[in-house]
């Protein structure tokens, strides 16, 4: 029998490849962004009375109303906004499905959707698998910021969506107030709406401070946020995020997400709820990724590699164009086998596989096992 594929193109994401190689090579994993300790434990204890209290059988489709409180709770705290916890606030099975949800609730067959090239690996399969035409505009080098006159050059008639990543994943560039004032210009008197993924709101540095398209008026009231708690309490596995929407647009999210996964985990749900009551347990990420980030970068400065520290997110990027040619994917491969230290290539990311001669090292592990791989990688014959 021969399948027609949906997705000619698309083998198996780059994350569980270098992942299997590290662990088939024993390697330090830098590769897949997940933080290499565990959750605080009182979370774990959480989710445990609420599995023996029995709440172990559907939840609510859109949520367990504690939790969409305590997310809206968030939103006021840490951004000034006001949202309706029933109506504009859906919890769901991780910020994969809030991508791919909102994509689906409103890209129709020839829509296009913009998307910044590089881009985190499932938008595009989500735009094509909707019957949505991706289209790419590429970011500004080095810093991966957003040029917005070829944004604007390249909306259409067909234009329907953008989708946006702040802070960036790899690059760990952090939006300005600019950027949010020019993409709320050319969007604002359109019928196009905005995806924007920002599961790293509470890793920035160097006191930057996330701003989120919940803060503007204009892209508030056309933006699907998605967020994930993998990133922000250390469980990546748990697979629980949201999608924060204005009414209309949530309904519209939500007569999908009850068809791809109707819900997600109830006592994982009563748990972040409680954990959350207290702040300083989101509000405290920064500093504890800075110091990884920094401890990072003084020994990067060690190795052959150049670059930038970056802005936001638990990745940090590196450059070795000006030491050879060799290509990104086989340099991480190699490096892998070679030094025991798993990366990321940058080219993944690119829609035409563009190789910039860039590696991606998430440094969301603890200092030992970072300061092993930093030895490791100084070692390195480029
Ligand atoms: N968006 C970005 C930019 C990511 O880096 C990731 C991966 N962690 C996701 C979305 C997916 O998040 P989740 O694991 O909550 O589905
Ligand atoms: N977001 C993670 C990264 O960028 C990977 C998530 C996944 O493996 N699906 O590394």
């Amino acid at each position: 029998m021969t399948i027609s594929s949906k997705l000619p193109e698309v083998g198996t994401t780059i994350f569980t490849v270098m992942s299997k190689l590290a662990s088939d090579c024993g390697a330090i994993n830098l590769s897949q962004g997940f933080p290499g300790f565990d959750c605080d434990p009182e979370l774990l204890d959480l989710v445990d009375q609420y599995m023996r209290a029995g709440l172990n059988q559907y939840g609510p489709m859109s949520g367990v109303g504690a939790l969409r409180q305590r997310i809206a709770e968030k939103s006021k705290l840490v951004y000034g906004v006001d949202l309706d916890s029933e109506s504009e606030v859906t919890v769901v099975s991780g910020a994969t499905e809030a991508l791919y949800a909102a994509v689906a609730a409103v890209v129709k067959l020839g829509d296009e959707v913009i998307l910044l090239d590089p881009a985190y690996d499932s938008y595009a399969p989500a735009v094509k698998l909707n019957g949505g035409i991706p289209v790419y505009v590429p970011l500004e080098m080095p810093d991966f910021s957003v040029d917005w006159e070829k944004v604007k050059t390249a909306i259409t008639a067909k234009t329907r969506l953008i989708m946006v990543n702040t802070p960036h994943n790899p690059s760990g560039y952090v939006w300005t107030q600019n950027d949010l004032d020019t993409l709320a210009e050319l969007v604002q008197d359109s019928a196009i709406l905005v995806v924007s993924d920002e599961v790293y709101e509470h890793i920035t540095f160097d006191g930057r401070k996330h701003l989120s398209l919940l803060t503007h008026p204009v892209l508030r009231a056309k933006t699907f946020v998605c967020g994930s708690f993998g990133k922000t309490f250390h469980v990546t596995g748990w697979k629980i995020g949201f999608c924060l929407a204005p009414p209309r647009l949530t309904e519209e999210f939500r007569k999908i997400h009850q068809f791809l996964t109707f819900g997600t985990v109830p006592p994982l749900q009563y748990a972040l709820a409680d954990f959350m009551s207290d702040p300083s347990r989101y509000l405290g990420l920064s500093d504890f990724y800075q110091k990884k980030r920094d401890l990072f970068c003084e020994g990067l400065k060690e190795t052959p590699f150049v670059f930038t520290p970056a802005q936001g997110s638990f990745f940090q990027m590196v450059s070795y164009g000006h030491l050879s040619d060799e290509d990104d994917y086989q340099l991480a491969v190699r490096l892998t086998k070679e030094i025991a230290v798993a990366s990321i290539p940058i080219s993944v990311f690119f829609s035409d596989k563009r190789d910039l001669k860039i590696l991606r090292f998430c440094f969301a592990k603890e200092e030992k096992e970072l300061l092993d791989a930093l030895e490791k990688i100084k070692n390195i014959k480029i």
